[in-house]
């Protein structure tokens, strides 16, 4: 999971100084890894759910996503030919394309999707949040690189909460095998000071960006809470949360989205503002990245908004309370992990639904199932209908994938939008129940 902007979609749709100051930080972030192996500066591969940036960062250390690379990919037409590439090479039709992708680019020569180098991982750090995917995927990485991997075993919500001793169990595992690990590659001693302010600095980030996504309660809204917002997140989810740099870009979001909420105006979208809505809507799960502008534009046109998305949660639920705690940094990390939207079960992500629906005072919610994700997907049809039950409100329920072009198909999902989109107004219009 994870998400990035693509520069080329994000000059057409905003010229605001979060996304160059966003552009910038990606750019200059690749720049250092790829001079890496000459600079001597450690690389943890590492997944967004979950991540421990602060941790990494707090040794000097630079984080790298793979999911992020393979979104990349996606958006930048690059994926298809690495999917088929790692097919050819034996990885089936079934797999998660994120993971063939990331794959496919390792075997053509770790060129990443912004055209730099990647280096090799000095440590893969699973940090293991519900996807068993996650752990295949870092075992194919370590066969293919030869380093030292750290498991970082994670407690699945289950009964929907982590318990005290599950938070015990992965603070000790930070404690007595990640941090000794880390001190081993980077050859530096762990810093718990320096940790404190990394943290600090992602709770400052973490508000900033909650404030973003609730300016979408107020009408009309001004930001788009999934098309818009995965732009949003990139930092917080990749590399840059608990940097000085992150910190600042979420200020500036901060104030952009409430400049545009003082003027009344809607977002921009990929066919211009969005300030006459008809429909707002809540998503749950990933967005199609090789269509994804298309994809966009089947709402925009419809003048639907969304107004929350579960898939801007995968780094964090921090909407629901949770910040990094600088006091407490060992506790921190292991509830960040617990808590992410991958590790909770499906009555807690059907609260979430709900309480989105309710709260952000949506007319309709849509349901994105892809293909490669199952720690997405399973579940969703019945969560569809619990949700429809609870609230009221039908839902509606498409098909796609993440990266590989193969399974977006526009008519189908057009059509099927469309007649959503035409029964939430004979619905509003007829008052229907
Ligand atoms: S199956 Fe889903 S959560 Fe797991 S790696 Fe693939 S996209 Fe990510």
């Amino acid at each position: 999971m994870g998400h990035a902007p693509d520069p080329p979609l994000a000059a057409r749709v905003s010229k605001d100084r979060s996304m160059e100051l966003q552009k910038a930080m990606i750019a200059g972030h690749f720049e250092r890894l790829e001079q890496a192996p000459a600079s001597g500066e450690p690389v943890v591969y590492t997944f967004v759910p979950g991540n421990l940036t602060e941790l990494i960062r707090s040794f000097g250390a630079l984080p790298l996503l793979p999911e992020i690379n393979a979104l990349q990919s996606g958006m930048r037409g690059l994926s298809r030919d690495y999917i088929a590439a790692a097919e050819r090479a034996g990885h089936s039709e079934d797999v998660c394309t994120y993971v063939k992708c990331d794959i496919g680019m390792a075997m053509a020569g770790n060129i990443g999707p912004t055209g730099t180098r990647l280096p090799p991982p000095d440590l893969l750090l699973l940090s293991y949040t519900g996807c068993y995917t996650f752990m295949k995927w870092f075992e194919l990485l370590r066969e293919h690189y030869g380093c030292p991997t750290v498991f970082l075993q994670v407690p699945y919500q289950g009964d929907g909460r982590l318990a005290p001793e599950h938070r015990q169990y992965i603070a000790d595992q930070i404690r007595s095998d990640l941090i000794p690990t880390l001190e081993r590659i980077t050859g530096r001693r762990y810093d718990e000071e320096r940790l404190r302010h990394h943290l600090a600095l992602a709770a400052r980030a973490e508000d900033d960006l909650v404030a973003v996504l609730e300016s979408a309660k107020h009408r009309p809204s001004p930001i788009d809470a999934y098309f818009g917002a995965v732009y949003y997140v990139g930092p917080i989810f990749s590399a840059f949360r608990g940097t000085e740099e992150g910190a600042e870009y979420y200020r500036e979001l901060r104030r952009e989205v409430a400049e545009r909420l003082a003027a009344g105006q809607g977002p921009i979208t990929p066919d211009g503002p969005l300030d006459d809505q008809k429909y707002r809507l809540v998503v749950e799960g990933p967005p199609n990245w090789t269509s994804f502008r298309e994809f966009w534009r089947m709402f925009s046109q419809e003048g639907a908004v969304v107004v929350a998305s579960t898939y801007t949660k995968v780094g964090g639920t921090y909407d629901f309370g949770f910040r990094h705690d600088a006091g407490d940094p060992l506790g921190t990390m292991a509830d960040y992990c617990g808590g992410c939207y991958t590790n909770l079960n499906l009555p807690t992500r059907i609260d979430m639904l709900v309480s989105y629906i309710r709260e952000y005072q949506a007319d309709g919610f849509v349901i994105n199932s892809v293909k490669s994700c199952n720690s997405f997907s399973a579940g969703q049809l019945m969560m569809l209908r619990e949700v429809e039950k609870r609230t009221g409100i039908p839902g509606a329920f498409i098909e796609s994938d993440l990266v590989d072009p193969r399974y977006f198909s526009a008519a189908n999902i057009k059509n099927r939008l469309e007649s959503y989109f035409q029964m939430l107004a004979a619905r509003r219009d007829g008052g229907s129940p």
